[in-house]
């Protein structure tokens, strides 16, 4: 028997409820009662991403809904500064190298987030950029970026922020319109407890006066068709029905509990796996952490395969590695979306117990007791 516990930082788990959902006989999607399935999601869809703004539902993964964002406010003059410090992030300068917007890769050390010091830097000596692209949770470090503190810069210059949420959305606070982003993206498969395969985009007014200025070198991911199409509820191509149920469902399900519930219990978890994993001697590889996930350093004498071979085929705990050059060195483990306590502390005791046997030396039974001595004293 193997029972497994997804803890990779995308694909999260999906609590049953969705997945009976999905599995529902299901109709056409040019019907009323798909209509209304989507405009109940976009509805909800408002509620997570805290805006006024149309959520638009891409079929596709989150980088589909990241490419038809960058894709639609770079212009043929537009210039954007893109801070890298991790997998995520390059990917978005790459995005901008391959449809030929002219850019700027602020590289961050791993690890670090962006700050608004950062953005106003180069905001202030170069006034032809007009897009500042940040990756607010980057995933491939488990590092925050202050996009709070950076949205008041870029207003400030009148430049556009586009904002990959993909892993903070539905997890840590992120509030659109109170902050300022123009253009915000999530996807089915983190925090939002749905199967992989869908993209969402918000983007505010200022960001259409923008996509609408010029036409971009995109079809399938011309968000001037989805804007359109939802204007009737509709999709402009066949929707993946499915995951659509399915994330009614779990938006339902974060609606129920309540987004500050969830970024509390978020932080929670996060507080409490850091605690525990400093406490056997293990190193948090974020400077600047974020609660969506946490990076585990692990010590040289513990060879990372074997490592997380053992905590799947032993305990059935899946975690991710490392990516880049990080491979080998990291573990991650996540946070957001269909995690509670209980499968925190459980995975806490699996990776403790693991790792006494492996050699890793430090006093027995530490983990845990750092991780309930957090989650008692912020109950
Ligand atoms: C998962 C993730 C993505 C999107 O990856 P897809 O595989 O395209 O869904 C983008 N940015 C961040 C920060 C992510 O965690």
């Amino acid at each position: 028997m193997q029972k497994i516990k997804l803890f990779t930082p995308g694909p999260t788990m999906v609590p049953p409820e969705v997945t009976v959902a999905m599995a529902e006989p299901f109709d056409h999607h040019r019907t009323q009662a798909h209509r209304k399935i989507l405009q109940n999601v976009t509805r909800k869809l408002q509620y997570v991403f805290q805006t006024k703004a149309d959520c638009l539902v891409i079929t596709g993964s989150g980088t589909a809904a990241m490419e038809a964002g960058i894709v639609g406010v770079g212009s043929p003059s537009s210039k954007a500064l893109v801070v890298c410090g991790g997998k995520f992030s390059e990917r978005w300068a790459k995005v901008c190298h391959n449809f030929g917007i002219k850019l700027i890769a602020h590289e961050l050390e791993w690890g670090y987030g962006a700050t608004a010091e950062t953005v106003a830097g180069h905001l202030g000596r170069d006034k032809s950029i007009d897009t500042v692209i940040i990756t607010h949770s980057e995933t491939s470090t488990a590092a925050v970026s202050d996009v709070e503190a950076i949205a008041k810069i870029t207003r400030e210059h009148d430049c556009l922020l586009v904002v990959d949420g993909i892993t903070s959305v539905g997890a840590i606070p992120v509030k659109m319109d109170e902050w300022g982003i123009d253009v915000l993206v999530c996807s089915s498969q983190k925090a939002l407890m749905t199967p992989p395969g869908l993209g969402v985009i918000a983007v505010n007014e200022r960001a259409w006066k923008r996509i609408q200025s010029f036409s971009p070198p995109a079809y399938y991911l011309r968000l001037q068709s989805y804007v359109e199409a939802l204007q009737s509820n509709d999709s402009p191509y066949t929707p993946a029905i499915t995951l659509v149920k399915g994330l009614n469902q779990a938006l339902s399900m974060i609606e129920d509990e309540g987004i500050e519930n969830i970024w509390r219990r978020t932080r929670r978890l996060a507080e409490a796996t850091r605690a525990a994993m400093q406490a056997i001697n293990l190193e948090v590889f974020a400077k600047h952490p974020v609660d969506s996930l946490t990076a585990i350093v692990l010590p040289e004498s513990i060879d990372e395969p074997t490592f997380r071979r053992n905590l799947r085929e032993r305990f059935g705990y899946v975690v991710a590695g490392g990516q880049g050059h990080l491979k080998g060195r990291i573990f991650r483990v996540n946070h957001m979306g269909y995690v509670d306590e209980s499968d925190t502390l459980g995975l806490i005791g699996a990776i403790e117990l693991l790792l006494h046997e492996m050699g890793h030396k430090f006093h027995l039974g530490n983990g845990p007791k750092a991780a309930i001595s957090v989650l008692s004293r912020t109950a």
